[in-house]
């Protein structure tokens, strides 16, 4: 069947899609540009003129897709990265081109995790192809179900380098937290206590989430419905002359 494409939470959605299902099938760019701001490079740099912000700079954009190529120059344009492509192909599935702009850069053939608006996992995607941007606002083609692609919004490249240090504070790398995962240990309270991640000085700062996003892509559960596990205050180690002192006060009143 014919496929549409929901935007949700876009106030313009009916502006942008009339004349819609002329397009189906097509390379387009979706423009999810929600706010009145002072911005136009959209609208500057397509060559076609597909796209409208107006002598108002606060307009929100609206674009006309029968003048438009698909050539994408509009999604590594735009400064918010507000514009992402998309096609519907013929096997069911969607190619989405997603801007990025992070490092490690993913290559073709490879997988990533497709995650939608809040950063929620979604799936695992295979990557289509790359396009590079002088800008370095590059786009990442990814090819997903129909069922996720109105969703994905955003891709997580995960670092091969099993030996990084998730936890610095307790020294537990990327590839101890997968094995104890792969071990049984598939809750956050768990793997706190087998590895001692976050039981150091920081009290998890960084290492918790990095942490919930390893076992999120390990367990295919989404981030946001895993336990974040307790928090603690921040340790901070106390010299034993400050304690001697502190007991001399005490002794003085
Ligand atoms: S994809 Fe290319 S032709 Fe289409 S609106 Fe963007 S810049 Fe213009
Ligand atoms: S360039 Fe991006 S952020 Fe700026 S108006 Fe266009 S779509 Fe919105």
């Amino acid at each position: 069947g014919r496929l549409g494409i929901r935007v949700k939470g876009s106030p313009f959605a009916k502006r942008q899609t009339s004349g819609f299902d002329k397009y189906v099938g097509k390379l387009r760019p979706i423009i999810e540009c929600l706010e009145a701001i002072p911005c136009n490079p959209c609208e500057t740099s397509c060559p076609f003129g597909a796209i409208t912000v107006g002598k108002n700079i606060n307009n929100i954009p609206v674009i006309d897709y029968s003048k438009c190529s698909g050539c994408g120059i509009c999604a590594t344009s735009c400064p918010g990265l507000a514009i992402f492509m998309f096609k519907e192909n013929e096997d069911g599935t969607c190619s989405i081109g997603i801007p990025y702009e992070f490092l490690p850069f993913p290559s073709k053939g490879e997988y990533v995790t497709a995650r939608g608006r809040n950063g929620e996992f979604l799936c695992s995607a295979r990557v289509e192809r790359v396009t590079r941007s002088p800008n370095n606002t590059n786009l990442v083609y990814i090819n997903v179900s129909a069922g996720a692609a109105s969703d994905v919004r955003s891709i997580l490249v995960t670092s091969e380098d099993a030996k990084a240090i998730v936890c610095r504070c307790e020294e537990v790398s990327v590839d101890q937290i997968r094995k104890a995962i792969k071990e049984g240990y598939t809750d956050f309270e768990e793997l706190r206590r087998y590895l001692r991640i976050s039981m150091g000085p920081c009290g998890g700062r960084t290492c918790r989430l990095n942490t919930l996003m390893i076992l999120s892509k390990e367990t295919g559960i989404p981030i946001e419905k895993l336990s974040p596990g307790i928090f603690r205050p921040p340790a901070v180690p106390v010299s034993f002359r400050a304690i001697a002192e502190s007991r001399d006060d005490d002794c003085e009143e």
